[in-house]
């Protein structure tokens, strides 16, 4: 077996494979193993939500079209019970467009044919980042050592615990989420480019996946706005460029 210069970061934790074509399973299973990854495997679905009940995984590939319930509704499920980063896979490529237009709380997509590599560097840009879930959340606010609080206007980002706030309220955010508020207030004052948030936040450069982008910045602003004025902007499109942070008047 190779080694994987990612593969710190992926040793030991849980992936679960929900997939009902064979093939892609062992693929998809061998390539997580080869991370260090301790992989279980299910075929269905139902099978899948109730594996994320018994083994609680940090990551899941999950299948659009699976047998009983779709990738879709065993995704809606799976996240009223876990926040694991869940890469949907799909048959096709001209379905990500659609799914990108459904909230299926997926954190990234990914088209068959897909090699072991691509699946790799995707899986890697998501465990890149430190995460202490759970962690104590940050009265303090202090810009250096290792406990790194972000402050924007009411906005709070506490790096380590992985908790965000809005005055005092905690946000419920995916870890796709929080890992994309979290770039754009590391550099609240940058303009950045789609592509440069995809380098930065989910590790890839494909110029056609910038609309993964756009899904989850749109999802992300709807929580940031959630229970207040629902027009309060956190974050501001600069047209024909891409986003950064403001603050509401
Ligand atoms: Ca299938």
């Amino acid at each position: 077996m190779e080694a994987d210069a990612g593969t710190a970061a992926t040793a030991g934790r849980v992936a679960l494979v929900v997939e009902d074509d064979e093939d892609i399973r062992a693929l998809i299973e061998f390539t997580l193993a080869t991370q260090g990854f301790e992989v279980i495997a299910v075929g269905s679905g139902l099978e899948g939500v109730e594996a994320v009940r018994d083994h609680h995984p940090d990551l899941i590939t999950l299948d659009l079209g699976l047998p009983g319930i779709d990738g879709i509704e065993a995704c809606r499920r799976i996240r009223e019970i876990s926040d694991a980063y869940v890469v949907m896979i799909t048959a096709r490529d001209e379905e990500i467009d659609r799914l990108l237009g459904l909230e299926t709380g997926a954190d990234d997509f990914i088209a068959k044919p897909f090699s072991a590599r691509e699946l790799k560097a995707r899986v890697n840009a998501m465990f890149r980042r430190p995460r202490t879930v759970g962690g104590v959340p940050a009265v303090e606010v202090t810009g250096e050592g290792p406990h790194e609080v972000l402050v924007h206007g009411p906005l709070r980002v506490d790096v380590e615990s992985r908790r965000a706030f809005r005055d005092d309220q905690e946000l419920v955010l995916t870890r796709t989420e929080f890992d994309l508020l979290t770039e754009l207030m590391r550099a609240p004052a940058r303009v950045w480019s789609r592509e440069a948030l995809l380098r930065s936040v989910w590790g890839t450069d494909w110029a056609s996946d910038t609309h993964l982008v756009e899904v989850h910045v749109g999802n992300l602003r709807r929580k940031l706005s959630q229970g207040i004025d629902p027009g309060t902007r956190f974050i501001h499109t600069v047209r024909g460029v891409g986003y950064r942070m403001e603050l509401p008047a």
